[in-house]
């Protein structure tokens, strides 16, 4: 028996910020899982700034658009799924389907901890934030950081790790209410609201002592402020240039201060730290349990939410991970 399920195609490629038009919800049948397969219904999906370039490019016309999330197997004819069991995939954004396993986990969650904070604190953006800051970023105990969209899912645990390091904090971010979750909530010690005064003499206030790690997730205009403020031997871990992913391309002017300055500059990408998952998942379950880190969530209800919700991490209407709810 077939059922009815649905897909997020993108039907064409945006021209600069994406519009709800690039998009479609489209009906789609979903078969009987056949031997060796389960059928999934996505619970949470996970809405990543990574999707806005794919779009360009990568992300085939009207097929399901990339991305992940949080299911539950609800038939399995797979020896390794059993009925009811909650997985992560990648599996598209897709409410319901059937899949061989592939690219499909097994998630064990903790059940003093929402399940929500298997897309960010636990998940993904996470481990981001851990593995660059630490391994990439070399962090040292007291060292002077700057964190860069520092309300958002990767941000806000960097931001966090580094106070839980001895660091002195700084955070950048575009509005009023995320500025004071930082200072009262979080608990950094400076707090830049770059839409409200010019970025860079606001830094160069903020950072007395220099910066030794620039947590680098917007790239342009924030990147350039704060070079010149760099300290000898720092490091700028680069997660992401958010800034350009609409195809802005601000030039930036200050990067021979890489050269007196000794800096390292290095990208990375979450994939890079799977060696890490075992100590990051012990160390953020304390911490989230503890309330050591703190977190937000922006959930939309619904599938057909989903282009809102990529739309609107472009418009910063996301405090901490944009999420889509699609079921409990
Ligand atoms: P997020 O920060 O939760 O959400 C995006 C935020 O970016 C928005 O809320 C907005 O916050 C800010 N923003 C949007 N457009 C901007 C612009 N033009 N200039 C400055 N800020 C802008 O998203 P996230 O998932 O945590 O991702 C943050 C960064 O990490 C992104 O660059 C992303 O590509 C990167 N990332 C990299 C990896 C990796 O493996 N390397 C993995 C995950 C994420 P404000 O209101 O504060 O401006």
């Amino acid at each position: 028996m077939t059922q009815q399920a649905h897909e997020i195609h993108l039907i064409r490629r945006p021209d600069g910020m994406p519009k709800p038009e690039d998009f479609a919800v489209v009906p789609v049948d979903v078969a009987e899982p056949g031997e060796g397969e389960i059928e999934l219904q996505t619970l949470l999906l996970s809405v990543d700034p990574y999707m806005r370039p794919r779009l360009d490019r990568d992300q085939p016309l009207d097929a399901a658009m990339l991305g992940g999330g949080i299911a539950r197997v609800v038939r399995s004819r797979h020896p390794e799924f059993a009925e009811g069991a909650l997985v992560r995939h990648m599996s598209g954004m897709r409410d319901r389907f059937v899949s061989d396993g592939r690219g499909v986990a097994a998630l064990v969650v903790d059940p003093d901890l929402p399940l929500s904070v298997y897309m960010h604190a636990l998940g993904g953006t996470g481990l981001t934030a851990y593995g660059g800051l630490l391994e990439v970023g070399a962090l040292k105990d007291g060292e002077q950081v700057f964190v860069s969209t520092a309300a958002g899912a990767v941000g806000s645990v960097a931001a966090q790790i580094a106070k839980l390091k001895g660091c002195y904090v700084i955070g950048s971010t575009g509005s009023a209410e995320k500025a004071a979750w930082l200072r009262d909530v979080a608990g950094l010690d400076a707090v830049i609201d770059y839409r409200a005064e010019p970025l860079a003499p606001a830094l160069r206030a903020a950072a007395p002592n220099g910066i030794d790690v620039y947590f680098e997730n917007v790239g342009g205009a924030h990147l350039d402020a704060a070079l010149p403020l760099m300290n000898v031997r720092g490091r700028i871990p680069v997660c992401g240039m958010i800034s350009t992913y609409n195809g802005d391309r601000e030039g930036v002017r200050n990067l021979s201060v890489m050269i007196y300055s000794r800096l390292r500059m290095e990208g990375f990408v979450a994939s890079d730290f799977g060696a890490l998952r075992e100590r990051f998942a012990a160390d953020m379950t304390g911490w989230l349990k503890d309330g050591k880190v703190r977190y937000q969530e922006t959930v939309l209800d619904g599938f057909d939410q989903a282009p809102a919700a990529l739309i609107g991490l472009f418009e910063g209407r996301n405090a901490g991970k944009m999420l889509v709810r699609m079921a409990q």
